[in-house]
C-alpha cells in the first residue's frame, strides 16, 4: 500500500465538515499541501464554496490545453457535476475518471488505480502531460499523487490537490493548475533547451495572466508596440510549449490578480511582475507606465504608446457614456477592473465585490476605486453582495448567477458578469466601447423589470412556489425527531464514502 489512506468523514463536502476534512487531509500527510493552499488562497467569509466547485478551475485549464490529459479522483457525484459542467461550456474533450469505493480508498488501491490510469494514459504520441486532480476526499484521505512518477516516456505528470475546502474559488483553482505547470516548465527550462514556441517574438514580451476575452491579447499587443514590446503566450496558456515562452518574457502582467502561485514561478525566474490591467484612461496611461518602467523602457517610447492608444480610448468612453449607479458583484478577479472602467464612463460605482483575495497586484485599482468612491469587498460572500445591493438600489447590478434572480425579483436590471461582461473585451478602445455599450443597453430595460414584477407581483415566490400550492405547509407531527434520530444513526455507522 502507497502513502497512509484513512476513511473519509461522513457528512463532509461542500456544505459541511470543513475543519473535520482538514484535520483528515493534514493527519492523511496532506499537511504541507494544506499549508500551501492555505498561504496562497487565504480565507474570507466565503470559505465554503458559494458558486461551482472550485476543482472546476484546474479542470478547465488542464481541458482547454492542447495534448493534455485531465483525470478526476473523487466522489462520482462530484466528478458528474464537473464532468457536466465542463460540457455545459463546451470542453469537447474527454474527462478522464478513476472510480473509488470505500474498501479501493481505505485500502490505497486507489492510488495504485490511479497510477494504473496514468500509465495507460501517458502515450507520448498523443500527449505531452496528464493532470490528475485530487477532489476533496481523496485529498482528505491522503492519497499521495506526489507520489506517481514525474515522467512516463517524456510525458509529463502532474498531481495536484484541489479540495473545496482548502481553495476557496474556481479562480483560484486554475493557478492551482497554472502555477503547478509552470513550476514544472520552469525546472526543464533551467536543465536544457525546450521546445520552441510555434510563433517566435523577435521584440521583448509581456506575458498577460488571466484568462481573457479572446480580443484582448493582440489588443494589448497593439497597446505595447510603440514601445517595441509584444504579447506573449498568455497564462493559462493553450499548449505545453507555450509555458516556456511565457516565462521567457520581459515582464509578466498579474491583470488577474489571484495567480499567487503563478506569480511565485516568475519572480523564481527572476522575471518583475506588474499589476493592475490597460483599462480606461487612466488605468491604461498608468500600466503603461509600470510596464515601460519595468522593462526599462525610454521614456520618449512610453509617451509614443500613450499619445497612440489614450485618444482612442477617450473617443471610445465619450461615445458610450454611463449615467447610472451600478454594482459589481462576480469570482472571475476582473471585478475592480471592471469598475473602474465603468466609473471612467460616468457611471457612480457605491460597491465592488469580488470572492478572490486580497493581493498587492490589484492595490493599485483598490486605491483609485476607494478615491473615486467605491466600498471595494474582497472575498466578498454571496450575502455582502445582496446587501449591498438592496441597499444602494442600483440602476444595474452587475453580478453572478444568484444576485441576478434576486434583483430581478426586485425589478433591478441586472447583468450576468460571466456570460455577459466576462465574454467582451476589457482592455483599451475596445474595452472601453464594448462594456459601456452593453450596461448603457442594459439600463434602459429598467421600466420592462418593474412592468413584470406588477404583474407576476408575489406569484410563485416564498409559500405560493410550485403548482397547487397557495397556504403554508403543515410540518407533519415528528419529521423533524425522526430525521434527527436517522441522521445521527447513519453517522455512528461511518462506512459510506463521499458525500
Ligand atoms: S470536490 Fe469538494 S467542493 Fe467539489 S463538488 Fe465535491 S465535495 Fe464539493
Amino acid at each position: 500500500m502507497d502513502g497512509a489512506i484513512i476513511p473519509p468523514v461522513i457528512g463532509s463536502g461542500c456544505h459541511g465538515g470543513r475543519d473535520t476534512m482538514i484535520e483528515a487531509a493534514r493527519a492523511a500527510g496532506k499537511s504541507a499541501a494544506m499549508d500551501k493552499l492555505m498561504q496562497d488562497y487565504p480565507r474570507g467569509p466565503h470559505d465554503q464554496p458559494q458558486s461551482m466547485c472550485p476543482a472546476f478551475g484546474s479542470l478547465r485549464v488542464g481541458l482547454r490545453m492542447r495534448r493534455t490529459a485531465t483525470i478526476l479522483s473523487g466522489s462520482a457525484c462530484c466528478v458528474y457535476g464537473l464532468t457536466f459542467t465542463s460540457h455545459f461550456y463546451g470542453a469537447r474533450r474527454t474527462v478522464g475518471y478513476v472510480p473509488f469505493n470505500s474498501e479501493t480508498l481505505v485500502k490505497g488501491q486507489l492510488f495504485e488505480d490511479i497510477r494504473d490510469a496514468v500509465y495507460e494514459t501517458a502515450k507520448p504520441a498523443d500527449y505531452d502531460a496528464v493532470i490528475v486532480i485530487n477532489l476533496c476526499v481523496p485529498t482528505a484521505s491522503g492519497v499521495p499523487l506526489d507520489r506517481l512518477p514525474k515522467q512516463i516516456d517524456g510525458v509529463r505528470i502532474i498531481g495536484i490537490d484541489v479540495p473545496g475546502f482548502g481553495v476557496p474559488t474556481h479562480a483560484e483553482a486554475k493557478d492551482v493548475l497554472t502555477g503547478a505547470m509552470l513550476k514544472y516548465a520552469r525546472t526543464e527550462a533551467e536543465q536544457g533547451p525546450v521546445a520552441r514556441p510555434r510563433t517566435q517574438q523577435d521584440m521583448p514580451t509581456v506575458t498577460m495572466i488571466g484568462e481573457f476575452f479572446p480580443g484582448d491579447p493582440p489588443g494589448v499587443g497593439a497597446l505595447l508596440a510603440p514601445m517595441g514590446m509584444a504579447v506573449a503566450p498568455q497564462l493559462p496558456s493553450r499548449e505545453w510549449r507555450d509555458l516556456y515562452a511565457a516565462l521567457d518574457c520581459q515582464v509578466a502582467a498579474a491583470a488577474h490578480p489571484f495567480y499567487t502561485a503563478t506569480v511565485r514561478e516568475f519572480k523564481a525566474a527572476g522575471r518583475p511582475v506588474v499589476g493592475s490591467a490597460p483599462v480606461g484612461l487612466e488605468g491604461t496611461a498608468a500600466w503603461l507606465d509600470a510596464i515601460g518602467a519595468a522593462a526599462n523602457v525610454a521614456a520618449d517610447k512610453i509617451d509614443a504608446a500613450k499619445a497612440r492608444a489614450l485618444p482612442l480610448i477617450r473617443a471610445a468612453l465619450d461615445a458610450n457614456p454611463v449615467h447610472a449607479r451600478i454594482t459589481v458583484s462576480g469570482y472571475e478577479g476582473s471585478e475592480l477592473l471592471v469598475a473602474r472602467l465603468l466609473i471612467e464612463a460616468g457611471a457612480e460605482v457605491p460597491y465592488v465585490g469580488t470572492a478572490c483575495p486580497r493581493t498587492e497586484w490589484s492595490d493599485a485599482d483598490r486605491e483609485w476605486l476607494v478615491a473615486h468612491g467605491a466600498h471595494v469587498q474582497y472575498r466578498a460572500s454571496l450575502e455582502q453582495d445582496l446587501a449591498a445591493m438592496l441597499d444602494v438600489r442600483p440602476d444595474l447590478a452587475v453580478g453572478t448567477t444568484p444576485l441576478v434572480q434576486k434583483a430581478k425579483e426586485l425589478g433591478i436590471p441586472a447583468l450576468y458578469f460571466t456570460n455577459m461582461v466576462s465574454a467582451r473585451p476589457l482592455f483599451g478602445a475596445a474595452g472601453a466601447g464594448a462594456l459601456a455599450g452593453i450596461v448603457a443597453a442594459q439600463i434602459g430595460s429598467g421600466g420592462r423589470f418593474n412592468r413584470m414584477v406588477d404583474f407576476f407581483q408575489s406569484v410563485g415566490a416564498g409559500e405560493t412556489a410550485g403548482y397547487g400550492f397557495n397556504g403554508v405547509p403543515k410540518e407533519p407531527k415528528g419529521a423533524r425527531e425522526r430525521y434527527r434520530r436517522a441522521r445521527e444513526a447513519k453517522s455512528r455507522a461511518n462506512e459510506a464514502v463521499g458525500t
